[in-house]
């Protein structure tokens, strides 16, 4: 039989592939992000309890009515901005599938997709099945910045949707005030839509404060923003999400989400409305995990690894040119099989694979582990 493939030439995404190699080698898996520690006990127990309760139906296709108005109620605590629960917050089953309904109710055949590289890995077979073309912006080590007046000469008559990601995954780096101040500009007078990824909103450090899309008005009326309790909860296999837009973008949205998933675990949202009627479980996320970064970041210190912390995410990037000056892919193979500690290479997550000599650690992990990690990675010798 021949087999006509849509995406022929896409491999398996490098998330799956380092955990894979880890697993085979027995390495500490700083590669995939995804904690090493349990969600609260006390939502597993609301889980259960729905459960048990017999919540174990269809929810509507938007979402359950009590998580989608505790979750108008977070939005405007955080970002000082009112969405109607019923026609502007859909749940989703995960921050993936609400990129992927977006991309493919605002995408059609040729038109064109601005994405920031090194990007996440799922924009861009979207933006491919849907009949789009993607545009590449690269930001770049050390400091991962945009320079707005260079983004703005990809702009085209032909530009349907910009991708943006903040926190930025893998660099660590986010989104300010003036970047969208910029981004503004850029935009007014034109009908592209804006899709911004915010699944870290909470992980952000240094007292620096996440700035969500939904705070600029000129911004808000064409921006979908897109978040996940995977991140939130500590609970990636749980894959829920949910995206929030003005009522005319999020009416085209449901058009896709309905028949691409319809609708999403009902017990779980339940329990999640329940869960974060106290604040504290997302508001005490930056300093949990900035915990984690500034213990990781101590412990690697005496490493031939630099880095400038990161400022956002779960994820540090780090420089290795002072260890080997062989491509990242490599690196990071060498650095599960021979130094025992996985990683991400970053080249991938660019279309002409950049290297800029990083790779990527998860510090989503507990403090023995990442002590261990540590110590290995301490050992790794400096090049001569
Ligand atoms: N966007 C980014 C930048 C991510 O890192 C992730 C992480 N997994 C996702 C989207 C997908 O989130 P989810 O697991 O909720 O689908
Ligand atoms: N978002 C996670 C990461 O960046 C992984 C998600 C996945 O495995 N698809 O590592």
């Amino acid at each position: 039989m021949n087999i006509k493939s849509k995406l022929p030439n896409l491999g398996t995404t490098i998330f799956s592939v380092m955990s894979a190699l880890s697993n085979q080698y027995n390495a500490i898996n700083l590669s995939q992000g995804f904690p090493n520690f349990d969600c609260d006990e006390r939502l597993k127990k609301l889980v259960a309890s729905y459960i048990n309760r017999g919540y174990n139906q269809y929810c509507p296709m938007t979402g359950a009515a009590p998580l989608v108005e505790r979750l108008a109620i977070k939005i405007q605590q955080l970002y000082g901005i009112e969405y109607d629960p019923k026609n502007e917050i859909n749940i989703t089953s995960g921050a993936t599938q609400a990129i992927f309904s977006t991309i493919h109710a605002f995408i059609h055949s040729g038109d064109e997709v601005i994405i920031v590289e090194p990007a996440y890995d799922c924009y861009q077979p979207s933006i491919l099945l849907a009949g789009g073309v993607v545009v590449p912006y690269q930001i770049k080590a050390p400091d991962w910045k945009i320079d707005w007046k260079e983004f703005e000469k990809l702009l085209s008559p032909k530009t349907r949707m910009i991708i943006l990601n903040t926190p930025h995954n893998p660099s660590g780096s986010i989104l300010e005030d003036n970047d969208f101040l910029s981004l503004q500009k850029i935009v007014k007078d034109t009908d592209i839509v804006i899709l911004s990824d915010e699944v870290y909103e909470h992980m952000v450090f240094d007292d620096k404060k996440h700035c969500s899309i939904l705070e600029y008005p000129a911004l808000r009326k064409r921006s979908l923003a897109t978040f996940s309790f995977g991140k939130t909860l500590h609970a990636t296999g749980w894959k829920l999400g949910y995206i929030v837009g003005d009522a005319t973008l999020m009416h085209e949205f449901r058009k896709i989400h309905q028949f691409d998933v319809f609708t999403s675990n009902t017990p779980f949202q339940y329990a999640i409305a329940d869960y974060l009627e106290d604040e504290s479980t997302y508001l005490d996320l930056p300093n949990f995990f900035q915990t984690k970064r500034d213990f990781f970041l101590n412990s690697i210190e005496q490493s031939p690894f630099k880095y400038l912390p990161s400022s956002g995410t779960y994820f540090q990037v780090a420089d290795y040119s002072d260890i080997s000056d062989e491509p990242d892919t490599e690196f990071a193979r060498r650095m599960t099989i021979e130094y025992g500690v996985a990683v991400i290479p970053i080249s991938v997550f660019y279309h002409n694979n950049l290297d800029n000599r990083v790779v990527r650690f998860c510090f989503a992990k507990t403090e023995d582990v990442l002590q261990k990690a540590a110590e290995m990675i301490c050992n790794i010798k400096r090049k001569v």
